[in-house]
């Protein structure tokens, strides 16, 4: 199959760059993606189209729609387009959803099988994906919460103990690196460890648990940032340091543990004895999903007594504990998520990601766009600390691309700012978007929604509000999810793209956009009773009438 590359340049394909830029965006998911010939962009499964003669409908459909029409996109195909305004979405999309009776993996496989669906993961199946810095970004931002909550802001000395290294995980070694630590990442596919090890995000590998162990603790004395990749497998590993008396300052999981089958790795396979794995999951699918619960079981089982031990012990959003549970684990759910614990006190006041594609391809344009993100929030040292790791550490990976968490009334801030050097022709075009994991776009009882104070941890209303009201204000490529991070039927969320080409009319498209958004996300966390929330609706012009 041929490879995708994102076109790069300022000739435009396409009648408009609205358009434009949502085709780069789907050729960008392509070349970063962890097996593109599937059309599997990461996590898992997470598609960005059906099959290909699904992509080169929707590239050609993109190609030739009007600035007043809309394509319909079902899970990964596209089936329509309408006649609609110059001011609505260029595309709208559904990915994964089911009638909630039906809404898990076994009827989905079932219909997937068919052709008739497609697991679109988060950003995969929306287009979104920006390679690794997305998720490296929300990782940094959480181990900076945990390390301020927990570790007097760094993570210098401190062990971090996870698993799996794909296209989310791979992110842990560096964020943790990031933050000033020394991270053990498991990882059981070898091919997966040398991709983080050849991008710079990992510094070593070994398959040596005592060499691990020894690297981890020099550099943990001597105070300094490493990242090691150890190739085993977690439900082996992690009970076997268990027995060590190995005890980890803060241990947590990435492995793909929302899909038993396709996704997580059955004990004991790692390295070379992974085509076993796939030899048993094509013979006997329902002995591998056996093999691969009871994995999970003593996987998780292995982070509970972790934590019983003293280690600060947290779920990584990927499913972990719940198929635990499933597998007859009573005490699953004895660590938290990392919703609960980090997270939730900022998506309550709406800060949450804001992301930015240069889609002519010119890093230059991220450049100037970090100077200008450094001088309008100088007081936001998390952010400027960000910004100047990420020009550090990052490589540039398919378009070039930028994430940091803003809040609101921020997020249309700095939108309007970016938009306006694209008027002044100081940057190319730029497409602004952002993971599912955001304030107001997700109910994912097991992740986002975890604990909510209210109880309403499974209400999807808010989630698909978020889709209708960025509808409504003109975003222009709007998603419907089901499933991202934790696996069919566990979650509902909703994706947005604004394209910024530097008119006047997407000056007013973010002026709404951003407030809807990240204001949806208010309203939700007001409603819950988040008096953070309640607080940031008095101070802006959010108008919420249960508090009139
Ligand atoms: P991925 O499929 O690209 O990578 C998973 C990795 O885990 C693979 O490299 C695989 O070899 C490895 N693995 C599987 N079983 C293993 C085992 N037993 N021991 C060691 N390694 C094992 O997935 P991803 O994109 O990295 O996502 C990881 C998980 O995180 C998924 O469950 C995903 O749904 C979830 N997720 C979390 C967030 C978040 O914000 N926290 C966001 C999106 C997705």
């Amino acid at each position: 199959m041929e490879k995708i590359t994102a076109t790069r340049g300022t000739t435009l394909r396409c009648k408009g760059w609205r358009q434009e830029g949502i085709l780069r965006m789907l050729e960008n998911n392509l070349e970063n993606a962890e097996l593109p010939e599937s059309l599997i962009v990461y996590g898992g499964t997470g598609k960005a189209a059906r099959n290909w003669e699904s992509y080169r409908a929707i590239v050609k459909t993109l190609k030739n729609l009007e600035d007043d029409q809309t394509m319909i996109i079902q899970s990964g195909k596209p089936v329509a387009v309408f006649q609609t305004w110059t001011t609505s979405p260029r595309v709208l999309m559904a990915n994964s959803n089911l009638v909630p009776k039906w809404s898990n993996w076994e009827h989905f496989r079932k219909l997937e099988s068919q052709g008739l669906i497609m697991y679109g993961q988060m950003t995969a199946g929306s287009w979104c994906y920006i390679g690794t810095q997305g998720i490296i970004q929300g990782t940094y931002e959480t181990f900076s919460a945990l390390a301020q909550k927990h570790f007097n802001s760094n993570l210098k000395g401190k062990i971090v103990l996870t698993g799996g290294l794909g296209g989310m995980g791979g992110a842990q070694p560096l964020a943790v690196t990031m933050a000033g630590g020394v991270c053990i990442a498991v990882e059981c596919d070898e091919k997966r460890l040398d991709r983080r090890l050849n991008a710079g995000f990992c510094h070593k590998k070994t398959d040596d648990l005592e060499t691990a162990l020894s690297w981890a603790q020099k550099a943990q004395k001597k105070g300094e940032a490493l990242s090691i990749g150890l190739l085993g497998n977690c439900a082996t590993i992690f009970p076997q340091l268990l027995k060590q008396g190995f005890l980890p300052d803060v241990v947590t999981d990435q492995t793909s543990a929302h899909d038993e089958l396709n996704g997580y790795i059955p004990a004991p396979y790692y390295g070379e004895t992974i085509v076993d794995a796939d030899n048993l999951r094509e013979k006997d699918p329902e002995n591998y999903k056996k093999e691969s619960m009871n994995s999970m079981l003593e996987h998780c089982k292995a982070m509970v007594e972790f934590q019983k031990k003293g280690s600060i012990v947290f779920d990584y959003g990927n499913n972990l504990r719940g198929q635990a549970e499933t597998a007859g684990y009573t005490e699953a759910f004895s660590y938290p998520g990392f919703v609960p614990a980090y997270v939730r006190p900022l998506l309550a006041v709406g800060r949450g990601p804001f992301r930015w594609l240069a889609l002519t391809g010119n890093p230059e344009d991220i450049i100037k766009t970090d100077k200008l993100v450094l001088e309008m929030f100088p007081d936001d040292k998390i952010l400027s600390n960000w910004i100047q790791l990420a020009e550090e550490h990052l490589p540039w990976e398919g378009l070039p691309a930028r994430v940091c968490w803003l809040g609101y009334g921020e997020r249309e801030r700095l939108a309007l700012a970016i938009n306006n050097m694209v008027k002044e022709k100081i940057i190319g075009p730029v497409a602004i978007t952002r993971d599912h994991l955001d304030t107001g776009s997700v109910a994912s009882p097991y992740r986002e929604t975890e604990g909510m104070k209210d109880g309403s941890d499974t209400v999807a209303d808010w989630p698909l509000l978020n889709a209708l009201l960025n509808t409504a204000a003109g975003a222009d490529n709007v998603q419907i999810h089901n499933g991202g991070g934790v696996g069919i039927g566990l979650s509902t969320h909703a994706g947005m793209v604004v394209v910024c080409d530097g008119t006047q009319e997407t000056d007013e498209r973010i002026k709404r956009v951003f407030k809807t958004d990240p204001g949806m996300g208010v309203a939700r966390h007001a409603d819950a009773g988040y008096q953070e929330a309640i607080d940031v609706v008095a101070k802006t012009d959010l108008h919420i009438p249960m508090l009139d």
